[in-house]
């Protein structure tokens, strides 16, 4: 093994004796040599889309302040392109020039106040560039970009090479502690690496010696130019999870080479954005690639970093314990909870706000080209505009309804000094959120609850649960805001009363078992969640890692090539129909980043998604129904009606009436885009205006 000469790493995990945290691994610090990490926490690189306009960068120095304020120890920034061929998109982040340096120093100075460390993420997109001057190892389409990229020249490898060392050298200037070369998620570095998108025959194409040479050389250069006291991460593709990606050999023969280059950490990097397993959403199993991360333990000498959907201080705390890995990164994690390693430290993870792994509000919006923020903290990312402060005039207030919007608002409200009573006819907290929790792969959804008990008891809301909140017992508040929610929308076709129709509230609430036939009526996200809550074997795969790797095709010992292998899928408990008036193809609508999970699980299960559907007649034979002008009776046992929602406010009225002020958030608001997402945040920023 070459040892790195830079990397004079003493990474014995010793838990620190002076931390008191029950977490003692996850807060021993990690000496680099040349500096010391203050503990194992790396906040991991997201892009939030503040890193692309200088006027921004104000916000991106307060959101990474708060994070370091909140005692991660390194943070590594979005991606910066090194020249303009690597923008994601147009005019997006780039540092190639000393006065885009400049600005930088405002966010590593808020940074290094705080006492973190901060890396600046070098990613040249290569043939993920959504623009048309992209460029890559080779002239091959990647399938979800619409721009064939141009084929580098001998010369052109050369000028990246030199554009990532200047880069490099730039992000110093502008005050960072390193750099981190991204390696993987089939960005450029990738996409030299692997066989499947290079197909060169000169120095950087061939066999696996050739084809990683210009991640070597830039990780070589990078050192030259900035010196041995500069962190030098490498994100490392250790599980491709595409076909032909590269095998466990290839993976060991790279970690070996980036090592000798001059890397200082090697990060974990898991699949392609092309690869169909899913590899960060909420059915991903806690920590379920940390293995991945252990196996090459035996392999280097440097820090090792683990990643992908750990999200509690237990689980971080359990992979480090077991001394495979040195630190462990996070970046959602750390977007619904500036103050997570804090809490962690102070041995209150019940108040840790857990990312769910929605991906609702971070990465859907980053797809959107949005800003990123947080279904649960919408404050992430809105660090200098949405701020909860002391009230200087102390006001009565009901909130009607515990679902997340009305939590937020009561909690915040509370927060901030008001005396907020919180109304729920139900005899528990959770609104909508009790139905999502107990579909299969949203188990997370819990945990949004669990934080939400404990702000209540933190803040003082004063919780009066099976209350039928009525305009007498709300009078006298100064401000009433009505979370009340939704109430399903009925259907009006022939038979709707008959015995086989059935609301999903019936299913999910265990009221009604249906038999081994269903057809559900609407295919939004409730039609989706209620498809896979009857089509999944119990327990889910989420909480079984081996299970859910069976089932998504990823070799459990990662050797084979991509760490791929047929997927073997149990088979499901029903047979269902997913239908929809609207035609075209269910699931078009769901998150952009999770609905291709949602249609992939359901298609794995044979479950009849069908658009187009003429809704006709329920009766003894079944339900009867015209597609593309065609009748058929689906024989089924039981039809599940899923076609959205009603606003339920039937307070307002007699409420507005009698002379009260009266808010509506969340789906009492607007029901037809009840979503979680919208009702948090409408509902916080109501919080923060009372
Ligand atoms: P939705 O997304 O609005 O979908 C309602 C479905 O019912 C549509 O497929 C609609 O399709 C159908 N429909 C509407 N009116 C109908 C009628 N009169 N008769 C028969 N069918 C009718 O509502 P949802 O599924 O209740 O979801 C509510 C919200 O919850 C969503 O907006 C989403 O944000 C959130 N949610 C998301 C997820 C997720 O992303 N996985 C999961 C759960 C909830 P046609 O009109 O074409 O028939
Ligand atoms: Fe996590 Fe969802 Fe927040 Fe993204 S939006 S950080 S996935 S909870």
């Amino acid at each position: 093994m070459v040892r790195n000469p830079y990397a004079s790493v003493s990474r014995s995990m010793t838990a620190d004796p002076g931390n008191a945290s029950p977490y003692p691994h996850l807060f021993a610090p990690l000496d680099l040599g040349f500096t010391s990490l203050r503990n194992r926490v790396l906040m991991g690189s997201m892009h939030t889309g503040l890193e692309d306009r200088k006027r921004d960068f104000p916000k991106l120095a307060a959101y990474f302040a708060e994070r370091a304020e909140g005692g991660v120890a390194l943070i590594v920034t979005g991606g910066f392109a090194p020249n303009f061929e690597g923008w994601l998109t147009p005019f997006a982040s780039r540092l190639a020039w000393p006065w885009e340096a400049r600005k930088h120093r405002q966010v590593t100075g808020a940074v290094h106040a705080h006492g973190a460390r901060i890396c600046l993420q070098l990613l040249h997109a290569g043939r993920y560039a959504y623009h048309p001057m992209a460029v890559a190892p080779s002239r091959i389409k990647s399938p979800i970009t619409p721009f064939t990229p141009r084929e580098l020249g001998a010369r052109g490898v050369e000028r990246t090479i030199d554009a990532y060392a200047n880069a490099a050298k730039l992000a110093r200037d502008g005050g960072y502690d390193g750099v981190e070369v991204m390696g993987s998620e089939g960005y450029l570095i990738n996409q030299f690496l692997s066989a499947r998108t290079n197909r060169r025959t000169d120095r950087w194409g061939g066999d696996t010696a050739s084809r990683m040479r210009f991640a070597v050389e830039i990780v070589r250069r990078v050192r030259e130019a900035c010196g041995p006291d500069f962190i030098i991460v490498y994100r490392l593709s250790m599980l491709e999870l595409v076909p032909d990606g590269s095998d466990w050999n290839e993976v060991v023969q790279q970690a070996r080479a980036i090592e000798a280059a001059g890397a200082t950490i090697i990060n974990t990097g898991i699949g392609w954005h092309e690869s169909r397993v899913p590899t960060i959403a909420t059915s991903v199993p806690r920590a379920a690639f940390a293995g991945v991360t252990a196996k090459l333990r035996p392999h280097v000498s440097l820090p090792l970093v683990a990643t992908n959907r750990i999200n509690m201080p237990d689980v971080a705390e359990r992979i480090l314990a077991r001394g495979d890995v040195d630190m462990v990164s996070m970046a959602r994690p750390l977007l619904a909870d500036p103050q997570w390693v804090a809490k962690a430290r102070a041995g209150r993870p019940e108040a840790i706000n857990t990312c769910i792994a929605c991906n609702q509000a971070c990465l859907d919006h980053v797809f959107q080209r949005r800003t990123a923020s947080c279904l649960v903290n919408p404050r992430a990312c809105a660090e200098t505009e949405l701020n909860y402060l002391p009230t200087t005039t102390r006001k009565r207030i009901a909130v009607v309804g515990a679902g997340p919007a009305g939590l937020a608002c009561a909690t915040i409200a509370a927060q901030r000094g008001h005396d907020v009573v919180l109304f729920e006819r139900d005899a528990r907290i959770g609104g909508q959120f009790n139905l999502a929790r107990i579909i299969p792969g949203k188990e997370e959804f819990g945990e949004t609850l669990r934080w939400f008990q404990h702000r209540i008891v933190e803040t003082g809301v004063q919780l009066r649960l099976s209350t039928d909140a009525t305009p007498e017992l709300l009078s006298g508040f100064d401000e009433v805001v009505l979370a009340t929610g939704v109430v399903p929308r009925r259907v009006d076709f022939a038979g709707h009363d008959h015995p086989r129709v059935v609301g999903y509230l019936d299913v999910l609430h265990g009221r009604v078992v249906p038999g081994r036939r269903v057809a559900i009526v609407g295919a939004g996200g409730i039609g989706f969640d209620v498809a896979e809550f009857l089509v999944q074997t119990a327990p889910s795969p989420t909480l079984d890692v081996e299970e859910w790797m069976r089932e998504w095709g990823v070799d459990p010992a990662f050797e084979s090539a991509g760490g791929l292998r047929p997927p073997r899928v149990s088979p499901p408990q029903r047979e269902v129909w997913l239908l929809q008036r609207s035609p075209g193809r269910p699931g078009a609508r769901l998150g952009k980043t999770t609905g291709w999970i949602h249609r992939a699980t359901l298609k794995h299960k044979g479950v009849r998604m069908i658009g187009g559907v003429e809704y006709v007649a329920v009766d003894d034979a079944g339900f009867h129904v015209r597609v593309d002008g065609q009748p058929q009776v689906l024989p089924v046992d039981h039809v599940v009606v899923c076609a959205g929602q009603e606003p339920l406010r039937a307070l307002r009225a007699p409420l507005e009436a009698a002379g009260c002020r009266v808010h509506l958030v969340g789906g009492a608001d607007v029901a037809a885009e009840l979503d979680a997402k919208r009702a948090i945040a409408q509902a916080s920023r109501l919080a923060a205006a009372l």
